[in-house]
C-alpha cells in the first residue's frame, strides 16, 4: 500500500464528489459542470441513515480500498471532486478542478453494485396473502462488497431527552420506512438473497442505545443466534458499555465474533458536547469494557469509532489514538460527517490532508504496537469503507 493510495482515500472520505453534468470544455483535456437538479439523484444512490455514516455510496479503487463517498450536499459543498450521474454499476471518471478552475479527469473508480433485490417485499409467513409486505432495503443493506448491515433497533433512548449525538442520524430513517426493530426472520430472508448474489461474507448490527443495564445488547442476542444457525458468516455488533460484564460474555458465547464499543469522540470535553447523553457513560467505564472485551473477543476484535473533525486539536487527536491503543482498542478513525437533518453542519478539518496525516500518525502507531486491521474478522473494520486506518496501517508496514 502506497502512502501516496491512502492520501486518495483520505480526499475522498474528507471531500466527497458533487453529481453534476460534466461536458466537453472548448480545450481538449478540460471539461465543464453543467450544474443539475441532483437531489433525487444523491438520494437514489446514497443511503440516508442507518449503520454507520450515511449520505454517501460505494466505490472501489483498482484492487487497493473500497470507499464509502460521501454524496449529500451539505457534505461535498467545498468539494473540487465531479462525477456525472453514476452508472448502476461498473467504471465511472471522477474530474478535479485544477488551480485554475478547470475540471480534468482524476482517477476512475468502479461503483458497487447496488443489489437487485432491494426493492423486493419480503413477506412475513403468517403474513401471506395479507398486508404489503417490506422492500429489503428496510431491513438491511449491504455495505460495500459483502458487508450485510442493519440497525436492530432504530430507536436511541438519548433522542426522547433531546440528548442524541450531533452527528447521529439514528430515527430519522423510521420516518423514510426503515424497519424500526428487525427480527431473525427478516435477517435470513435478506441474507438468504444477499447471498443468491455473492454478496455476503459477514455482519455489522448496531443499535440505539436502549433503557436498562444491557444498554440493549439482550436485543442482539435472538438474532445471532439465528444468523449463526443458519449461516456461517462472522458477526460484528455495536454496543454502548455495560457495568456487568456478563452482557459482553452472554454476545460472545451466543455467537458474536467482533465487536464494536464506540467512545466516538475524544477530549472529555468535546464529548460532553457533541454526545450529551452518551458522555453520561464515563471514560473509566469504556476502559474497563474495551479490556475486557479484548480478553474474550481476542487481538484486533474490538474497535471504536473516532470521529475527528469535530473541534479537536492534532495533540488530542494524537492522546485518543494513544488512549485506544493502550488498551488494544482499533481506532476506527472517521471524518465526521455533516448528515442531512442532523445538528452537525460542518466537518472543521481544514484540508484532506490534515485527515491523510491524522491516518499517517495512527497508522504508524497501530504498526508499533503489532494491531493488524485486516485481521478483523466482521464489521467496519473488516469493511473499511468508511475510514483510511487499515490502508493506513499497511503503508506504515510497507514504509515504516
Ligand atoms: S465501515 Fe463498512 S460496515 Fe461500517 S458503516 Fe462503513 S460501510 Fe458500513
Amino acid at each position: 500500500m502506497e502512502p501516496r493510495t491512502v492520501l486518495l482515500k483520505s480526499e475522498l472520505l474528507f471531500k466527497g464528489i458533487k453529481i453534476e453534468n460534466i461536458v466537453d470544455g472548448p480545450e481538449q483535456g478540460h471539461f465543464l459542470v453543467q450544474s443539475i437538479e441532483n437531489d433525487a439523484i444523491v438520494d437514489s444512490v446514497a443511503r440516508k441513515s442507518g449503520a454507520g455514516p450515511a449520505g454517501g455510496f460505494f466505490a472501489q479503487f483498482r484492487d487497493q480500498f473500497q470507499v464509502n463517498v460521501p454524496l449529500q450536499e451539505k457534505m461535498v459543498s467545498r468539494s473540487d471532486l465531479f462525477m456525472n450521474p453514476p452508472p448502476p454499476g461498473g467504471k465511472f471518471q471522477v474530474y478535479k478542478k485544477n488551480d485554475e478552475d478547470v475540471l480534468e479527469e482524476y482517477h476512475r473508480l468502479v461503483k458497487i453494485p447496488t443489489p437487485s433485490f432491494y426493492d423486493d417485499l419480503y413477506l412475513e409467513k403468517e403474513l401471506h396473502g395479507v398486508g404489503s409486505g417490506i422492500a429489503f432495503n428496510k431491513i438491511a443493506l449491504v455495505h460495500g462488497k459483502n458487508c450485510v448491515a442493519t440497525t436492530v433497533n432504530q430507536k436511541c433512548m438519548y433522542w426522547n431527552h433531546g440528548h442524541q449525538c450531533t452527528f447521529c442520524a439514528i430515527e430519522q430513517s423510521i420516518q423514510e420506512g426503515v424497519v424500526q426493530e428487525k427480527t431473525p426472520g427478516q435477517l435470513i430472508a435478506f441474507t438468504e438473497r444477499a447471498r443468491q448474489e455473492n454478496r455476503v461474507a459477514h455482519y455489522t448490527l448496531t443499535s440505539g442505545t436502549q433503557e436498562g443495564p444491557d444498554g440493549g445488547s439482550g436485543e442482539y442476542l435472538p438474532i445471532v443466534e439465528a444468523l449463526k444457525d443458519n449461516f456461517k458468516y462472522p458477526i460484528h455488533v455495536q454496543v454502548a458499555p455495560v457495568r456487568d460484564m456478563k452482557y459482553l460474555d452472554r454476545l460472545y458465547y451466543t455467537g458474536v465474533d467482533n465487536v464494536g464499543i464506540h467512545l466516538e469522540v475524544h477530549p472529555e470535553s468535546l464529548r460532553k458536547q457533541v454526545c450529551p447523553g452518551k458522555a453520561t457513560i464515563s471514560l473509566g467505564l469504556f476502559k474497563k469494557n474495551w479490556k475486557y472485551a479484548v480478553d474474550l473477543f481476542g487481538d484486533n476484535q474490538v474497535e471504536s469509532y473516532l470521529l475527528v473533525g469535530l473541534g479537536e486539536t492534532r495533540n488530542q487527536f494524537e492522546h485518543a489514538v494513544e488512549l485506544m491503543l493502550q488498551h488494544e482498542v482499533i481506532p476506527f478513525i472517521v471524518p465526521a460527517r455533516p448528515i442531512k437533518n442532523t445538528m452537525l453542519d460542518e466537518n472543521h478539518l481544514p484540508s484532506h490532508e490534515v485527515l491523510f496525516e491524522y491516518y499517517k500518525h495512527a497508522g504508524k502507531r497501530m504498526h508499533e504496537q503489532g494491531m493488524r486491521p485486516w485481521k478483523a474478522v466482521a464489521g467496519c473494520v473488516r469493511c473499511g469503507a468508511c475510514s483510511a486506518i487499515k490502508e493506513a496501517t499497511l503503508a506504515a508496514e510497507k514504509f515504516p
